[in-house]
């Protein structure tokens, strides 16, 4: 098991002993946390480090917009994390391509896909919501962009993530592995002191993809969806499964229709696991979702999908229920 892997385990499990008797029953608590307690943030896997810097706005009365832009900024600044931002996993060609979608309470959006050199994608997606008439750039246009708006041009691949591409070169071998580093994507959702809710997600996307590939981070409403009558929900896993479902988008639908959080996450994974029974079987997805009563829930197909939540003033990180079972 590598080291992140292994910190990943010890991290969840640690504080869910310590914190949650129903964990040590081998059951995961969604949607324990009281109702109303507002602000709360969420966070795929365990970002635990992202929802404390989003605290740090929200608790202050802050905008859940700037909360979960600061968030997502911290994999994205982390040569650690090999699946945001700097430090990323690069495509098959060694290019370290970025994806990134940020949705305010407004229902604005903004997002950016294949964007090499910048270190934060998700303020760049914020710049396009908030500095043009469009949403969505990509390629060297969202580069261009970026520049003209005062980004610095970076070179994002680590020795680290170069290693790990030259040794994937020697079989080429192209196989999306369930929970593996490469599925540390940053999905955040958050809803401040004002009731107002917001999203973001950020991801560097499969390690090794093929060069001009954009998974779901990127597309409102698939690794992202965010409208403040309803909810929030953020994905991460094997993009080209969000996107034939539209799973964050459905998730918050079914908000909108009355649905707990951890219903909603619970149906928007099950159309999946409907409509791709087979790749179902073989590969991940995690969802995060928030009401605007400050509950939450989550889900997945596989087993070992931590996600992180900050709320009442205790930032813990759990193992979300999922399809499948140990
Ligand atoms: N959803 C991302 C993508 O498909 C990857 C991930 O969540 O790890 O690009």
């Amino acid at each position: 098991m590598s080291n992140r892997r292994r910190f990943l385990r010890q991290a969840v499990f640690g504080s869910l002993a310590l914190s949650n008797p129903a964990f040590l029953a081998g059951k995961t608590p969604p949607g324990k946390t009281p109702k109303g307690a507002l602000p709360v943030v969420i966070a795929t896997w365990d970002n635990r480090k992202a929802t404390a810097a989003a605290w740090e706005i929200l608790k202050n009365g802050g905008r859940a917009l700037d909360a979960v832009e600061a968030g997502a900024r911290v994999p994205e600044a982390d040569p650690n994390d090999t699946s945001v931002g700097y430090g990323g996993f690069p495509d098959r060609d060694g290019f370290v391509t970025l994806d990134a979608c940020i949705m305010d309470e407004l229902g604005r959006a903004g997002s950016v896909s294949c964007l090499q050199h910048i270190m934060h994608p998700i303020s760049v997606a914020r710049k396009v919501m908030e500095q043009t008439p469009h949403v969505m750039l990509v390629g060297e246009g969202a580069l261009q962009f970026a520049l003209n708006q005062g980004f610095k041009k970076e070179n994002l691949l680590t020795d680290n993530a170069r290693e790990a591409w030259e040794k994937w070169k020697i079989t080429s071998k192209y196989k999306p592995v369930i929970n593996w580093e490469r599925h540390d994507t940053i999905g955040i959702v958050a809803i401040d002191k004002a009731n107002n809710v917001s999203g973001a997600c950020s991801t560097s996307g499969m390690a090794f993809k093929m060069h001009g590939r954009v998974g779901d981070s990127p597309i409102i409403g698939a690794g992202m969806f965010a409208d403040n009558d309803a909810g929030v929900a953020a994905c991460t896993g094997l993009g080209e499964m969000v996107l034939r479902t539209m799973t964050s988008y459905l998730a918050v639908e079914e908000l909108r229709r009355g649905a707990h959080p951890q219903k909603a996450a619970e149906r928007a994974i099950m159309r999946i696991i409907e409509k791709m029974p087979e790749m179902a079987k073989e590969n991940q997805i995690g969802i995060v979702v928030l009401d605007k009563r400050g509950r939450h829930g989550a889900y997945s197909v596989q087993p070992g999908f931590a996600y992180a939540l900050y709320q009442n003033d205790e930032n813990k990180a759990f193992e979300a229920k999922s399809y499948y079972t140990k």
